[in-house]
């Protein structure tokens, strides 16, 4: 192959790879869980978000490593505080669907400088949380390919 070839020939790959062949399992918690419970949630489930979701199993936040650490300064009592106080709020999630191409979840990674993406279905008005993309899982498609 020539380089532009070969170059085209990644193309071609990157641009059939979907988010449903990639994505993992999402860690879900409801948002009168402690900002210390979330805390340990994140070490035993060793993921770096979590998703927050309503009695109706509808997406409502987001929790990161930082909103977690930003809640340990803010607040003495982590035990008795929600992470709803510093949870990221719908409707300033971004988010993706199954069919989506994967290459469109790197581009909003990269333009919202942050870590991962839920992946959801909408049902009747709620937004069901049935995965997500991190950047492990981008990087892991990076390497498939070169290999
Ligand atoms: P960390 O804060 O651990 O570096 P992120 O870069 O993913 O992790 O998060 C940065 C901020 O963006 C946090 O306030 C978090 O709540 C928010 N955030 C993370 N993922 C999303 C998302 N998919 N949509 C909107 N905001 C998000």
């Amino acid at each position: 192959y020539t380089g532009k070839e070969t170059n085209d020939v990644i193309a071609l790959k990157v641009n059939n790879i979907l988010v449903r062949d990639v994505q993992s399992l999402p860690i879900l918690i409801t948002a009168d869980t402690s900002i210390y419970d979330a805390i340990v949630k994140m070490f035993l489930e060793d993921v770096g978000t979590l998703y927050v979701i309503d009695d109706e199993q509808s997406l409502t936040g987001v929790i990161s490593r930082k909103d977690l650490l930003k809640g340990t300064m803010s607040f003495k009592d982590t035990e008795n505080t929600p992470v709803s106080a510093v949870m990221t709020r719908s409707p300033n999630i971004a988010m993706c669907y199954p069919d989506d191409l994967l290459l469109y979840v790197a581009k909003q990674i990269i333009d919202r400088q942050i870590d991962s993406l839920p992946v959801v279905v909408e049902k009747n008005g709620r937004i069901e949380v049935t995965g997500r993309i991190t950047k492990t899982n981008i990087t892991k498609v990076f390497v498939n390919l070169m290999e």
